[in-house]
């Protein structure tokens, strides 16, 4: 709990960004700090090691997912995909339109980069309405995998986004 609160009290907070009457949580401002950055990696590789250690993929979410995938897959010794915005990843995709909080996105996923049956971790760094990571879970599925869970550093409790997934979610921080 104390690195828990540690990393918490390194998020940032900026009202009124993007738009009017948003609070925006910022992982960054937490990222900047080498203490947080290596309490938050030993909270999310503990969290995997304890609940699924079976794990064979992390898919992390475009773009701040990013920071997580690569972390966790080279600690945990398993593989590591992308989940990209429409139009960046190269051979053969799938994709799926989602809402998010701010407007409508297409996301893709390559086909080749789940194995049938291959049982995967997605990881992104705040879970707000759900859109993102109900699209990133149905691209998984397409392709085959499993998702054991949805895996967030933050989660807005109050837009209700857990609500709409039906896979496992963890999120290590609630606002
Ligand atoms: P959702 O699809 O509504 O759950 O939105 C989640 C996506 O939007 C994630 O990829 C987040 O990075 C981004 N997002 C939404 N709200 C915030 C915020 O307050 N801070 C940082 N990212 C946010």
């Amino acid at each position: 709990a104390d690195k828990l609160d540690y990393v918490k009290s390194k998020i940032g907070e900026y009202a009124d960004f993007p738009k009017k009457g948003i609070v925006f949580r910022d992982i960054f401002g937490a990222l900047t700090d080498g203490k947080a950055c290596v309490y938050l990696r030993d909270l999310l590789v503990r969290h995997i090691r304890d609940k699924y250690p079976d794990v064979e993929l992390i898919v992390g979410l475009d773009s701040r997912g990013f920071l997580f995938n690569l972390l966790l897959a080279t600690e945990l010794g398993v593989g590591c995909a992308p989940i990209r915005k429409k139009g960046k990843l190269a051979g053969e995709v799938i994709s799926v339109e989602y809402q998010l909080e701010y407007g409508s996105d297409v996301f893709e996923l390559q086909r080749a980069a789940i194995k049938p049956g291959q049982k995967v971790v997605i990881v992104d760094d705040l879970l707000a309405t759900g859109g993102s990571l109900l699209a990133a879970t149905a691209l998984v599925r397409k392709v085959g995998g499993v998702v054991l869970e949805s895996l967030v550093v933050i989660e807005l409790v109050g837009l209700g986004g857990r609500k709409k997934l039906d896979s496992n979610v963890h999120s290590l921080i609630q606002y």
